[in-house]
């Protein structure tokens, strides 16, 4: 079975997960659709994209771009309509999506309440099976689901402090700040923590967030209260290590911050140069009693990509269980691309 998957709103998110639903083998790409005419619309054509427009047509006519459709005629063709448009405008599409019979996956942007279930691969596959709307959490709740997923199964989470270290911007934005401060979420403990608790209701975890001025990725400093911690910080790391979507760099990797970690991105990709799993290292890991510590780093505009992809896999049943599906994005993801 080929399930036919539109992609609505091509900007950070969507050009992402286009280029990865067309890596897989058991989805088709119907199109993307974009509101704008712009040098994005352009690299849709390039790389081979049907496009579609949402809204007024004649720009991208006026443009030469070639047009497919309507965002309609895109929706009408597809069995699944993956929406990445910005913050509340998947709010406002999704009663395109329900009269057209077609199922639906939002992003973090929306509220949990916009979906029957909200969705990470590691931790919650299962709740998506056979569901007619998704909601993949946010790039953090993303973050933070796959680590709960590792913590709660073989320790037990306690209680879980988490700072998150937030980029102000990601990098083709030019009217986001800062560009010089440290802009604490004046809101305690911040929205994350309670969305994680869309997928762990009963995790005890609380969060606060600073915004600084950087494009790369966040990082999350963690401090959690395990019940049955592991003997060794090296038990935890091998945890970390042996788990799907974690990333933990040795020492001698010699990698510092951020931009080492997206410099070996763009060192190893077949594909985009992003960084999909959560980043550790192994030196920023430690286990002290009952208490963990660990920094993470994560690639805002990658992490929720192969998330998007296995709640396709699971809504649709392609997969058996949460194994197989990620085995099969992780391993389209990280080659190189399909001839066609
Ligand atoms: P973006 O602004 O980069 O891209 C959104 C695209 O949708 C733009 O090209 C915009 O022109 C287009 N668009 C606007 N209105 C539209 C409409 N009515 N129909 C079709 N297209 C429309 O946004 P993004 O960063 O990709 O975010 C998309 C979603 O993903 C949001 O819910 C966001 O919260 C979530 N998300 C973003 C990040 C991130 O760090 N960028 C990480 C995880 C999740």
């Amino acid at each position: 079975m080929t399930v036919r998957v539109a992609v609505n709103g091509y900007g950070t998110i969507g050009k992402r997960v286009a280029d990865a639903v067309a890596r897989q083998p058991d989805l088709q790409l119907v199109g993307v659709a974009k509101t704008r005419a712009n040098f994005e619309a352009q690299g849709a054509l390039v790389r081979g994209y049907p496009l579609y427009v949402a809204g007024d047509r004649a720009p991208f006519d006026a443009a030469g771009l070639r047009v497919a459709g309507s965002v309609a005629d895109m929706v009408a063709a597809a069995d699944v309509v993956i929406d990445a448009t910005p913050e509340k405008v998947g709010r406002a599409n999704a009663g395109m999506y329900a009269a057209a019979g077609v199922r639906a996956i939002f992003q973090g942007g929306e509220k949990a309440d916009i979906a029957e279930v909200s969705f990470n691969a590691l931790a919650n596959y299962a709740a998506a099976k056979g569901k007619r709307t998704v909601r993949v959490v946010s790039c953090n709740t993303t973050g933070l689901a796959r680590a709960a997923a590792v913590l709660t199964k073989a320790y037990g989470v306690e209680r879980w402090d988490a700072t998150l270290v937030r980029r102000a911007a990601d990098p083709p934005e030019i009217d986001r700040g800062p560009v010089n401060g440290i802009v604490p979420t004046l809101k305690l403990p911040s929205h994350h923590g309670p969305d994680l608790r869309t997928i762990y209701p009963d995790l005890a975890i609380a969060t606060s967030a600073v915004v600084v001025p950087t494009t790369l990725m966040h990082v999350h400093v963690n401090h959690v209260r395990l019940v049955r911690p592991p003997p060794t910080t090296e038990a935890l790391v091998a945890a970390f290590r042996s788990t799907p979507r974690f990333h933990v760099f040795a020492a001698w990797e010699g990698i510092a911050g951020t931009p080492q970690v997206m410099e070996y991105a763009r060192d190893v990709a077949h594909g985009r140069p992003d960084m999909t799993a959560n980043v550790l290292w192994e030196n920023g890991v430690r286990v002290d009693g009952p208490n963990a510590y660990f920094f993470q780093a994560i690639h805002q505009e990658s992490i929720v990509v192969p998330e998007s992809i296995d709640a396709v896999r699971a809504m649709f049943e392609l997969a058996p269980d949460a194994a197989s599906s990620m085995a099969i994005t992780d391993r389209t993801l990280a080659g190189p691309a399909p001839a066609n």
